[in-house]
């Protein structure tokens, strides 16, 4: 059968669509009102039955043919329990207006098909069928209550089709995750190894031998920047496996601070720093995981801006909250980077060619700090440079302000 149109048995408003719907077929047909009438009655009389009785069910009308012979017919299908009457009135009654109707039930199923013959005066051929299918379709609905059906159809369709996507996506985000924690785990033991045979073999080696000594240090820079990769890895993979763990201790923050800025004035001769300490107050927090997202992020202060500009690092207590302010005047971002720089493996397209990174940075610093019950925030103009803010809530009290 070449089906024109499917009904699903709902309710009463079903019933007559599915009557609408067989006589607009049959009119296409050019089928006499009688006949029109009589299949129409036919089909929701029976569909009536199955909506009545049966589990659920639905009602397909079309067109079949048979060496040249068209048919009109209806086909119902529909889901059964032990309850439903095998013998029925309503499609008795069918029978005695369509001549041609046949009845099967299998144990949980129902099958219906009325077929009423085509006379050879209505000319239906392959091309008039097509004919008719794109009438059906230009019309469309026959009635308010079809239009939404067909737009209630679509939307279960979409929002199914949209849960398999999703089902795939976190099929997908799994096996990157996996991924990801078996590489981290794999890569981090050699590394490991590398990085400290090439810092014995750098104590060994007489800086005089010129050649050997520089090869030792290229060696001992690179494994550096590849244990920091893994370990960027390694940590994304212990965020998403609920690893990230945290040993808290009392420490002084400007003193903290102080020795953090050290360190970096030392390691990053090419900007200068300027800073403003005024937060000498204790704060429970894991010393390395904060460290390392502070380093982070006066590291891209670094990174994106140009030798010899001035990094600056403020700290003091307002409103209760302890602050960090780190200013950079680099490159800066658009509102658009701005809002996505926290996400995960995120990576402006501004720096994707010219600067190198994973996007990872910023999406670990940020957990690091909401895990300690901080905030943290950023105010940016391209080619101007950015300003991160940071604050904590104050564990002990306080009464430096922050200029
Ligand atoms: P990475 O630096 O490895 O790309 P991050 O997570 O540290 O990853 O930073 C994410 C993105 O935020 C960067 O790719 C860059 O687009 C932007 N960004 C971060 N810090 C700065 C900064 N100080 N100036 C300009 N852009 C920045």
């Amino acid at each position: 059968m070449i089906e024109l149109a499917y009904i699903t048995l709902e309710n009463e408003m079903d019933l007559t669509l599915a009557y609408k719907k067989s006589i607009q077929i049959a009119d296409l047909i050019k089928l006499t009102v009688a006949t029109q009438t009589v299949f129409a009655t036919a089909v929701s009389e029976v569909s009536r039955e199955v909506m009545d009785k049966a589990l659920e069910g639905s009602c397909s009308i079309g067109i079949s043919s048979d060496k040249g012979r068209y048919c009109l017919c209806a086909s119902l299908v529909f889901r059964i329990d032990d309850d439903f009457p095998r013998n029925n009135e309503g499609f008795d009654y069918a029978r005695k207006l369509v001549p041609l109707i046949e009845i099967s039930f299998s144990d949980t199923e129902g099958f219906v098909s009325l077929e009423m013959a085509i006379p050879r005066s209505c000319k239906m051929d392959r091309h008039r069928l097509d004919l008719i299918r794109r009438q059906i379709e230009l019309v469309g609905p026959v009635n308010a209550y079809e239009e939404l059906k067909v737009r209630n159809a679509a939307l279960n369709s979409k929002s199914q089709r949209q849960e398999l996507e999703l089902i795939h996506a976190n099929y997908l985000n799994e096996q990157k995750s996996e991924f990801l924690s078996v590489a981290s785990h794999e890569l981090n033991t050699p590394i490991t190894i590398l990085r400290a045979l090439s810092q014995i073999s750098l104590r060994l080696v007489d800086p005089a031998e010129v050649k050997l000594y520089g090869h030792l240090q290229k060696v001992e820079k690179q494994t550096g920047k590849l244990a920091a990769l893994t370990q960027q890895l390694l940590d994304i993979s212990k965020i998403e496996h609920g690893q990230f763990t945290y040993k808290k201790e009392s420490v002084e923050l400007d003193d903290f601070m102080g020795s953090i800025i050290e360190s970096v004035n030392l390691l990053t001769p090419s900007h200068k720093f300027q800073y403003e300490l005024n937060a000498s107050c204790t704060m429970e927090l894991d010393r390395n995981r904060i460290e390392q997202a502070l380093t982070n992020i006066v590291g891209n202060a670094v990174k994106y801006s140009e030798k010899g500009t001035t990094i600056s690092i403020r700290t003091g207590v307002e409103d209760d909250r302890i602050k960090i302010i780190i200013e950079d005047q680099g490159i800066g971002m658009s509102e658009e980077t701005r809002k996505n720089i926290f996400e995960k493996f995120y990576r402006s397209d501004a720096v994707h060619t010219q600067y190198k990174g994973l996007g990872i940075g910023l999406f670990v610093a940020s957990k690091i700090i909401s895990d300690h019950a901080g905030s943290i925030d950023v105010k940016s103009e391209e080619g101007r440079g950015s300003s991160f803010f940071i604050s904590f809530p104050k564990s002990a009290p306080q009464t430096q302000g922050l200029s």
